[in-house]
């Protein structure tokens, strides 16, 4: 699940196809003091609550940070957090594995029953990808010692803590950093993914100074097999402007208190869907 061939290969063909993304100097997440990036108040909204734009009028945002509502978990939510736990989880085991020759296998510690199946799938077809790679890269001579084995298997840190509070946001976590890109594991839909690809390039620099111009959105399905597919996302000044709007909008929708109301039509997923459609039996 993108071993270092693989990033590698998505990095490059996105320069080839894509060509380099163009940044202009006042679109870097380091200058967080001038406009654009300086946020007009700083009220620690979490990027996941608008980068998505799953609520296509930003009603969200004011149910959960104006109206205090609590939002219902769905069961793709619930799902799609659990199997980025078991990706987390098979990532570590083989690291684990790698450097201390530990055989643990944590993989589905405190999964419920109803989402084990496709969790033992993820987490049983990732550790064999990731040994299969690890025989090879130690069979060809490429990796020298554990860590470069580490490195050629699963190049990337992950679960990359990010504090966002500088761009107006809260603490992050971002899924993966890897060969200079931002990397987000997705199991279900993710529009505007490039947004919140952005988002997070921004917050990295804010806080590392490093340019980021790449994300890498890997969409992962899971069922009975496992597939996956990673789409590079150059960070360039037209994505980074849509985070920028997209986050101002989502301060002015808190700071003001207004309520933007409901789009004619509202996704069944939503979390607030009880709380936006209660007189439609939920
Ligand atoms: S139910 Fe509709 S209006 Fe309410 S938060 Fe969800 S998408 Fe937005």
């Amino acid at each position: 699940m993108l071993t270092l061939s693989e990033l590698a290969n998505t990095v490059r063909r996105a320069r080839v196809v894509k060509g380099h993304a163009e940044v202009s100097p006042e679109y870097r997440g380091w200058n967080f003091e001038r406009p654009p990036v300086r946020p007009p108040a700083y009220l620690g909204l979490a990027l996941s609550d608008f980068a998505y734009g799953y609520c296509p009028t930003g009603r969200s945002l004011y149910l959960k940070y104006v109206a205090g509502e609590r939002p219902t978990p769905t069961r793709p939510l619930v799902e799609g957090s659990i199997l980025h736990g078991v990706l987390f989880r098979a990532m570590e085991d083989f690291k684990k594995h790698v450097y201390s020759g530990s055989q643990s296998v944590s993989g589905l510690e405190g999964v419920p029953e109803e989402y084990a199946a496709k969790a033992q799938a993820l987490y049983r077809y990732v550790l064999a990808r990731y040994m299969g790679e690890l025989h090879y890269v130690r069979a060809s001579g490429l990796a020298r010692g554990r860590d470069s084995a580490v490195w050629h298997v699963v190049p990337m840190h992950v679960q990359v803590p990010v504090d966002g509070s500088v761009l107006g946001l809260s603490r992050a976590v971002v899924d993966a950093v890897g060969l200079g890109a931002v990397v987000e594991f997705k199991f279900g839909p993710a529009p505007n993914v490039d947004v919140a690809l952005a988002g997070y390039a921004m917050a990295l620099e804010a806080e590392y100074g490093v340019p980021v111009d790449l994300g890498i959105a890997v969409h992962v399905t899971v069922d009975g097999e496992v597939h996956y597919r990673a789409q590079a996302h150059p960070l360039d000044d037209a994505a980074r402007r849509r985070f920028i709007e997209a986050r101002d909008e989502a301060i002015d929708i808190v700071e003001s208190g207004r309520d933007p109301g409901t789009p004619p039509k509202c996704p069944r997923q939503c979390p607030f869907y009880p709380a936006c459609h209660a007189d439609s039996g939920g």
